[in-house]
């Protein structure tokens, strides 16, 4: 990756943690879940509203570093309108593109959720990056336990 790029993408992340999308609390979501990096201190609630298989309405709420702040963002905007099982197979590319080693394949369903490629490189990170997509799961499945990346 050239520096040119490491910058453009690292302006995306901080615009993104500066101006988050859809947060907040949803009033009737059908389901949440909160989310708990240890490791950074980060802290993620995500809030979804579902109907007929498809994300209508998806926020989140919480305190983190700027990395789990962005991918929450970044992750509400790019599967609000997806059917759950577009939601399943973005969430594993996700997961896939930030823990692989070797060359870095190109994610074009990800959308701005690329920029956040560059964690890998990092592996406390990648639990910030990963945090809101695990909370995610947790409340598309209404499960009521706590998640925690440890
Ligand atoms: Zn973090």
């Amino acid at each position: 990756m050239s520096m040119d790029l490491r910058e453009l993408y690292q302006e995306v992340i901080l615009d993104h943690n500066k101006r988050p999308r859809n947060r907040g609390k949803l009033e009737e979501p059908t389901g949440s879940a909160e989310g708990h990096n240890p490791l950074c201190g980060d802290n993620v609630t995500v809030y979804i509203h579902t109907h007929d298989g498809r994300v209508e309405e998806v926020t989140f709420e919480g305190s983190g570093c700027a990395i789990s702040t962005a991918s929450a963002s970044m992750m509400t905007e790019t599967i609000k309108g997806k059917t759950l099982a577009e939601v399943d197979a973005i969430f594993r590319e996700f997961q896939q593109m930030v823990t692989a080693t070797g060359e870095v394949a190109e994610h074009p369903d990800l959308g701005d959720l690329e920029v956040l490629a560059g964690v890998r490189e990092y592996p406390v990170r990648i639990k910030c990056a990963t945090l809101p997509w695990h909370t995610l799961h947790a409340a598309i499945l209404g499960e009521a336990v706590k998640v925690s990346t440890e």
